[in-house]
């Protein structure tokens, strides 16, 4: 695999402190696809074949029906509907008359005939850039590490995913240098998480009755489940 590298973005994410630079670097790149489905690009015959069979997953199809080209929208369902006619007629058949397996059924049922998504497919290898750049940035540039040492690292989702470029791609002397910032970080995220969750919760208590909550401890749920579950988009 080639990887390309994304300097100038990922610093960026990382010099607005957010919660989860690959969330926010995600985001960004989402937004950009989706409204490249959306553009004069689905005019042209050369990709809409490439959408033709594959479709888009459920969530990029909804994203997609709230943009404007509703006349692209359209000429792009047209010819997917066409492609799916005979696929689906067969599905249909293959799936009912074969005996079912458990486990088996999205190979079966007629959403599973969407291949990987155009928009999740791009997201995933823009994803494999940015963690890599990360990683690339960690072993070569002198000013990166300390700023990731004071980072929050990233949610769990992404976590695992600079775990395995740093597997790869770090040599023996770096390696123990980059777990232990990365369980530094980990520790403190978690334990102000800790904290901000336990003062949220007094509150609760008839004790703390007139004690405003902090910012921190309003938040406290909202940037755990951050944490948990990565970026939430409240948009839609
Ligand atoms: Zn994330
Ligand atoms: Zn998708």
């Amino acid at each position: 695999v080639n990887y390309q590298l994304e300097n100038i973005p990922v610093w960026k994410a990382y010099e607005e402190k957010v919660s989860c630079p690959l969330c926010s670097l995600e985001d960004k790149a989402e937004r950009q696809y989706v409204s490249f489905y959306l553009g004069n690009s689905v005019m042209a015959p050369e990709i809409r074949v490439k959408i033709n069979k594959s479709g888009f997953c459920p969530d990029h199809w909804k994203q997609l029906l709230s943009g404007r080209n509703k006349l692209g929208m359209s000429l792009v369902i047209s010819t997917h509907l066409e492609t799916i006619k005979p696929l689906l007629d067969k599905v249909i058949k293959t799936g009912i008359s074969t005996p079912g397996k458990r486990g088996k059924k999205e190979e079966t049922a007629p959403a599973g005939m969407v291949r990987k998504c155009p928009i999740c497919s791009r997201i995933d290898h823009a994803l494999e850039n940015y963690s890599y750049t990360i990683i690339h940035l960690y072993k070569n540039e002198s000013d990166f590490p300390p700023v990731f040492a004071d980072s929050s690292g990233f949610c769990l989702p992404h976590t695992s995913r600079i775990i395995s470029m740093a597997s790869r791609f770090l040599n023996k002397k770096q390696k123990p240098l980059f777990i232990k910032d990365m369980q530094q970080i980990y520790r403190r995220r978690i334990r102000k998480a800790e904290e901000h969750l336990d003062g949220f919760q007094k509150k609760f208590d008839y004790r703390s009755e007139g004690e405003a909550m902090t910012r921190e401890e309003q938040e406290a749920v909202r940037e755990a489940v951050l944490f948990l579950g990565g970026s939430i988009r409240e948009d839609s």
